[in-house]
């Protein structure tokens, strides 16, 4: 007891000290506190709060969802509706793919837990409300484990929010957790949340559940953990500091997988969803990077992670996307041949190419010239060079072979009738996958390998289902963890509190 109250003392002094405000304002207690209201957190505190628990649910922002609100579909395998639609796939064969793709760096036993539960869970988010479209895959011949969701991730979090105001789940709007509090035994025992105006809340709680969605809006982090460092441009995550996995490591937790990128397209920052300025950008057409050298199979755009991985490597961590004149008519007359979202579907007409190319200009992301030694001088490229991969690229398209990368030879569009376009692409990332390690419970993890009780991380601040990046094939997996990890977590919390 005693040990305890010097913890909150301790936590007080440090507020002090970090110029912030010095009073625990308010002081409430509950049996379960969840950090984060978006699919990993709202899953837990449902299942939490159907179980019987008191339940505090704390979103830092004034509403609920966070990036599961921009998801489309959640993975499920050996699910009613993919039976129904007679799709095969079972859970031993997703489970091997994935332990191989990982080359079993991943935790095996989560994993298995994540398939195994995966497709009970449709039923339960159907059973709360969820209604889901037919599964369908990523990318062209790819698994249908993507169970798409009618009204997307945002329908999928309100009926969870709902949900949980139904079972008597006290939400937290604008509240962020800030620090866990751990008695004088090691077990959890609370945490200090922070409400409008710095106002300091303690919250007794036997459990605290982080659901914070990862760090990929903290660029110290960034540089600190992952390949890109600050250049990798987030998509639809505000305020994702990291402060749940900061939290978990400061209360002893051991860290895993934190360098894990949920690594999208690349392609022209800025641009917003019916832009056809990014759809040039993402062909599988000419990439090559700033010295003017081709890099890799352009078709591995289809499994964008990959793309992201490739462009990693490269210098600067830019690639240009190079065609030509014919090139342009064609993906203006006959559309385009990747997808970029659901508002540029594949075989769109780029019809607004031409004024998009102009934007792109003003915007430094195209160049234009009317020969090659001229695109490259604008890029920054050796002229020599990029002459060099053009005329070999030219030659493969000529033959129908790509003998370098062994592209499919249908994307082999040759670069041979000025005007010259290069589109700079740059590295977007739609979150972090890592970072506090748990195990197949989803419970913390310290530096032993030993769990620290009443504390359970979820969703993207987990590490432990990848191996070093993350994977498409298993369409729908980042959401699906999120669910599915926090029902885990939840039934986990109310064995603990038994
Ligand atoms: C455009 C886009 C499309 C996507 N599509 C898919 C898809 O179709 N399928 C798929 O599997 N994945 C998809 N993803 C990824 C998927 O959305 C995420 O992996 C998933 O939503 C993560 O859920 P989460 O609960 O861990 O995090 P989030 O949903 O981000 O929730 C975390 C919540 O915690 C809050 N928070 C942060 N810090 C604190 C704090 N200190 N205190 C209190 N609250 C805090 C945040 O504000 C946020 O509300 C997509 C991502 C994007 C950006």
């Amino acid at each position: 007891m005693i040990g305890k109250k010097l913890f909150v003392l301790v936590a007080i002094l440090t507020f002090v000290m970090a110029g912030q405000a010095p009073v625990v304002a308010e002081t409430t207690s509950t049996d379960v506190v969840v950090v984060g209201a978006g699919a990993a957190g709202l899953a837990a505190a449902v299942t939490a709060a159907e179980g019987g628990a008191k339940v505090v649910l704390l979103e830092k922002m004034p509403t609920v969802g966070g990036t599961t609100n921009f998801a489309e579909g959640v993975f499920a395998v050996e699910s009613r509706l993919q039976r129904e639609k007679n799709i095969a796939c079972s859970r031993d064969d997703l489970f091997k793919y994935l332990m191989e793709y990982t080359h079993w760096r991943a935790n095996a036993r989560l994993a298995r837990a994540f398939i195994d539960k995966s497709a009970e869970t449709i039923e339960w988010l159907e059973d709360r409300g969820v209604v889901f479209k037919e599964p369908a895959a990523n990318y062209p011949g790819g698994l249908m484990t993507w169970h798409i969701v009618e009204g997307r991730g945002k329908s999928l979090a309100q009926a969870l929010y709902d949900r949980a105001r139904e079972k008597g789940v006290t939400v937290m709007l604008r509240t962020a957790g800030k620090e866990l509090i751990k008695d004088d035994d090691g077990r959890i025992s609370g945490i200090i949340a922070e409400g409008a105006g710095g106002k300091k809340i303690k919250i007794d709680s036997r459990v605290v559940i982080i659901a914070t969605g990862g760090y990929i809006n903290n660029k110290e982090m960034l540089d600190k953990y992952t390949a890109f460092g600050r250049d990798i441009i987030p998509v639809g995550n505000v305020g994702k500091n990291g402060e749940g996995i900061l939290m978990a490591w400061a209360a002893g937790a051991d860290e895993f997988g934190t360098e894990v990128l949920q690594l999208y397209r690349p392609g022209i920052p800025g641009e917003g969803p019916e832009s056809h300025l990014n759809a040039p950008a993402r062909q599988p057409y000419l990439w090559v990077n700033k010295l003017g050298d081709r890099f890799c199979d352009e078709s591995i755009i289809f499994s964008w992670p990959f793309a992201g991985n490739a462009l990693a490597n490269q210098p600067g961590r830019v690639m240009y996307v190079i065609i030509d004149e014919n090139t342009k008519k064609y993906m203006i007359e006959k559309g385009i041949d990747v997808g970029v979202g659901v508002m540029v579907p594949v075989a769109t007409k780029l019809t607004n190419l031409e004024s998009d190319i102009k934007r792109g200009l003003d915007k430094g992301f195209v160049f234009a010239a009317s020969s090659i030694g001229e695109l490259a001088e604008k890029i920054g490229a050796p002229p020599a060079r990029l002459q060099a991969t053009v005329e070999e690229y030219n030659k493969m398209a000529d033959q129908n072979k790509d003998t370098l990368f062994a592209k499919d030879p249908k994307y082999l569009q040759p670069v041979r009738t000025a005007d010259f376009y290069a589109f700079k692409a740059v590295p977007f990332a739609l979150g972090t996958l890592g970072g506090i390690k748990i195990n197949h419970k989803t419970e913390v993890l310290d530096k032993g390998q030993e769990a620290i009780p009443g504390l359970y991380a979820v969703g993207n601040d987990a590490g432990g289902m990848y191996g070093d990046s993350y994977d498409v094939v298993l369409a729908g997996s980042t959401l699906g963890f999120a669910v599915n990890s926090g029902r885990i977590a939840g039934e986990n919390a109310l064995e603990y509190l038994k």
